[in-house]
């Protein structure tokens, strides 16, 4: 079956009593067996029945069960935040004495885990321009667990090499992870480019609309001890596991994820252009756009489409405060992929507690906004926009 029939044909694991259509959410936290042996196979792992909502769910598992079908993986786990998708598949590979090789260009809760909360762990970043390909290669060393990068970075829209970074990683037999939040799994296939691991907030395209925290380790299974640290352990003694509310929010999510992403590709490609008109922008850059030079990678790694995220420079930070107190249609939020188009000021708000110093090596610049482009008609979010910048 093809994408858009796996994402809506909802077959659950075990029927449900009533029939029920959509996924039911169990809210409950345990599970009666009919004997001790049931019992003793379900905690000791023979069975697959849950026994204990910390560490499965049925409806998690059916959610997470979608997501396998649909991005071709060996395992699939769910977690409560994009953020604990992300510490939890790190906390998988890496070990006292270890180092992970990334880049500055970074959500900024992710390059805080990597620079202060691993840190007295006894585990080091290695920051390094990930498009650079001799850099990367120098920095890999024997104690370097897994190279670690988003597809697209956010605010700065890079795009590394996927194929060349697996390739460096692979000869020090060691996985490629990738933060896949800014492209859906459905859209692109990161299996194929070399990604052992990917991890990403679903609390964005994945939720539809904004509804709910959620994360995703989507793990192809070239490293099998990484699931059996994940599943085996920090399951159970971390107790990230999504919560039952969320992963039925998220699967009714999945059901529309490609016609709702579809839909908001086109119109950010649509914006992205137009923008280009506005003199008062200084800078457009969007993935999508010809001339940016990350036009032919993303192409070749993500498909024809580019997402949701646009990031706009304008003169100084005052023009940016002034510009976005103007918007009337775009609402002033973080967040990336809601149904609503959002604009914000990185540097002021996400990154607003780094120094100035590392800002400047993050490329988060005082003049930039970023946009997550939505649903609307894109030429009232032009015309918005457009307003706003007379201003
Ligand atoms: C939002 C985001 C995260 C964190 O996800 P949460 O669900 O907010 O914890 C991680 N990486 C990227 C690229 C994000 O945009």
């Amino acid at each position: 079956m093809k994408k858009q029939t796996i994402a809506i044909d909802n077959r659950f694991v075990r029927p449900d009593v009533y029939g029920s259509l959509a996924v039911p959410i169990y809210t409950n936290v345990s599970f009666e067996f009919d004997d001790a042996q049931q019992m003793a196979d379900a905690f000791t792992g023979r069975s697959k029945a849950p026994d204990y909502a910390r560490v499965e769910n049925p409806t998690v598992t059916n959610f997470e069960n979608r997501v396998r079908e649909l991005s071709g993986a060996a395992h699939v786990t769910a977690y409560n935040s994009g953020m604990a998708a992300i510490s939890n598949a790190l906390f998988a590979v890496t070990a006292q004495g270890k180092n992970i090789v990334s880049s500055r260009h970074l959500f900024g809760n992710t390059l805080a885990l990597l620079t202060t909360t691993l840190m007295p762990f006894g585990v080091k970043p290695k920051l390094r321009d990930l498009t650079d390909l001799d850099a990367v290669e120098k920095a890999v060393d024997d104690n370097t667990c897994c190279i670690y990068l988003e597809i697209v970075t956010n605010p700065q829209l890079e795009v590394a090499d996927l194929q060349a970074l697996a390739a460096i990683a692979h000869r020090k037999n060691i996985p490629l992870i990738a933060d896949s939040t800014v492209i859906p799994f459905t859209e692109t296939s990161l299996k194929d480019l070399g990604v052992d691991i990917e991890v990403l907030s679903s609390t964005k395209y994945l939720s539809g609309g904004g509804t709910s925290l959620g994360g995703l380790i989507i793990d192809y299974g070239t490293f099998p001890e990484i699931n059996k640290r994940l599943k085996g352990d920090l399951l159970f003694n971390v107790g990230a596991y999504m919560n039952p509310y969320s992963a039925y929010q998220q699967t009714l999510g999945l059901e529309t994820l490609d016609v709702r992403y579809q839909r908001q590709a086109a119109n950010a490609q649509h914006v992205a252009e137009g923008l280009r008109e506005i003199k008062e922008i200084e800078r457009v850059t969007y993935i999508g756009l010809k001339d940016s030079p990350f036009y032919e990678l993303a192409r070749k790694q993500f498909g024809p489409t580019s997402g949701a995220m646009i990031a706009i420079d304008l003169a100084s930070k005052e023009a940016c405060f002034k510009f976005i107190n103007s918007l009337k249609l775009v609402h002033r939020a973080t967040n990336l992929f809601d149904n609503r188009t959002l604009a914000i000021h990185p540097a002021s708000t996400i990154f607003g507690l780094f120094p100035e110093r590392q800002l400047e090596q993050m490329d988060v610049r005082q003049t930039t906004i970023r946009l997550s482009i939505g649903l609307e008609d894109p030429d009232d979010i032009l015309d918005d926009i457009r307003q706003a910048v007379k201003q």
